[in-house]
């Protein structure tokens, strides 16, 4: 092929954006396919953030970390983690500079749209048994109908018991579901707008048929169940008073395609983030800066709450590490946090053909071209978005390229078409630089969501060189 003028200009000048695949090596490939296998069995075991953090806490015991509290002092050198309320955990590798010169965060989040039990749940109807549910996170609540539902989750008794569910996950268990009415006679839930064909109010679980037997009470299907469920978890009715139990879909995560390339699962948004941000900090060695992991509850919901990343608890976890390496002092944090770097590492909606009409061709995030960077969130005039300052976009650039890392820069949608948010803003509320920097998603939000494998490894390859820094 000759070499034009305007070839190798073009060369030069023009930002390639292409897709990864091709550029690998047999080996690359293999080893991409194999990290994918570890985070699908993460996600079957992670259908929640308790379970997720759980999972996540033995991962970082396995390789040295230790509970902060059990520690009197941090050397540099030293790997801690701090559970809150076993639904959110903070991380940190303590780096070879002070912590005056500021930190580098990773924060994802690992709770997922889903639908939570109402405190009194249990009913019968037309010699049927049901769970009510109140939706937690932003759903297209028909996907949740006609699909097979476990339940995961805790009853905490009065006498301090804490009772573990996990029912519709193993081979042999019973699953449970939500029926939507059949074709034949829904003509008027037909001509209804898409986002009441099912309202909240009919999320109802199904859970049982068979009646007590005994003619002298009433609602004995109700009854049986409660006895089933008195029999094998020691609860009566009005312990689901203080449950939180999450109604998550049984799937399982495949791969997906002929050609294996993407992942199907649960959960991803944000647990692909999360993953592999917990691989890369086990594979950081001594950092110069101190590198703290975040993982957040309640990020489908606003961050809100003592578990959400509108807490002050991180502040609590920064504090601690400040007075364990022996220099804190009055408003020392906050001189922390404005020296501080950070990617709000969170999914990215990727491009769908299918729906291309609300997309920017040219602002999409692709899966297979690497991890997506977002400089903005927000909405109509990037209302609500934490726009990260291009001198930090130029740092991270610089950080990937030289690490080989894939990226792409990004937006969510055509401009005035909607929008979302991440925790990023929280962040840089404190003062630290940040930019939200994920992996895009087909079907956001929805029960089974799709990723590249490529993408799961660039971030994972990304996030290591952000600790690098
Ligand atoms: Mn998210
Ligand atoms: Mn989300």
């Amino acid at each position: 092929m000759e070499e034009t003028e305007g070839k190798k200009l073009k060369e030069k000048l023009f930002n390639k954006k292409e897709v990864g695949w091709n550029k690998l090596s047999k080996d690359e490939i293999s080893n991409l396919m194999k990290f994918s296998d570890e985070y699908m069995y993460f996600l079957n075991n992670g259908k929640t953030e308790r379970e997720c953090t759980n999972f996540v806490k033995k991962m970082l015991e396995d390789n040295g970390f230790e509970s902060i509290n059990n520690k009197e002092n941090l050397q540099v050198g030293d790997k801690v983690y701090f559970i809150n309320r076993n639904k959110s955990l903070y991380a940190a590798i303590i780096g070879k500079e002070s912590l005056e010169k500021g930190i580098n965060i990773i924060g994802a989040h690992i709770d997922s749209p889903r639908l939570d039990l109402k405190p009194n749940p249990l009913y019968e109807e037309g010699g049927f048994a049901y769970l009510k549910t109140h939706y937690y996170g932003g759903i297209k609540k028909y996907q949740w109908t006609t699909i097979p539902l476990a339940i995961h989750g805790i009853v905490a008794k009065t006498n301090g018991e804490i009772v573990e569910i996990s029912i519709g996950e193993a081979d042999d268990d019973p699953i449970f579901t939500i029926t939507d009415l059949l074709p034949h006679l829904a003509q008027e839930q037909m001509e209804r707008k898409l986002k009441e064909g099912i309202k909240g109010e009919d999320l109802n679980l199904l859970i049982g048929s068979i009646p007590f037997d005994d003619n002298e009470v009433n609602e004995k299907v109700k009854l049986n169940i409660l006895n089933l469920l008195n029999e094998k978890y020691g609860i009566i009715e009005s312990d689901f008073l203080s449950s939180e139990l999450e109604i998550v879909p049984n799937f399982k995560a495949k791969s997906l395609g002929f050609d294996k390339s993407m992942v199907a699962a649960y959960g991803q948004d944000d647990r692909v983030c999360a993953y592999t941000a917990v691989r890369a900090l086990l594979d950081t060695k001594i950092p110069q800066t101190t590198s703290v992991l975040i993982l957040s509850d309640k990020e489908e919901i606003g961050s809100v709450g003592n578990t959400g990343m509108e807490s002050l608890v991180f502040d609590l976890f920064v504090s601690e590490l400040l007075n364990k390496t022996g220099i804190n002092k009055p408003d020392l944090i906050r001189k922390v946090f404005c020296n501080s770097k950070m990617l709000s590492s969170d999914v990215d909606a990727g491009f769908d053909p299918i729906y291309a009409s609300v997309s920017d061709t040219k602002n999409s995030g692709y899966l297979g071209k690497g991890i997506a960077l977002v400089k903005y969130t927000g909405a109509k005039g990037k209302s609500g978005a934490s726009d990260a300052n291009a001198e930090f976009v130029a740092q991270i650039r610089a950080t990937f390229e030289n690490g080989n890392v894939p990226y792409q820069l990004t937006e969510l949608g055509k401009v005035d078409i909607g929008g979302g948010g991440t925790i990023a803003y929280i962040l840089a509320n404190k003062g630290v630089d940040v930019i939200d920097c994920g992996i895009p998603v087909l079907s956001m939000h929805a029960p089974y969501e799709v990723t590249s494998k490529f993408d799961i490894y660039c971030a994972y390859e990304g996030y290591k060189a952000f600790w690098k820094m």
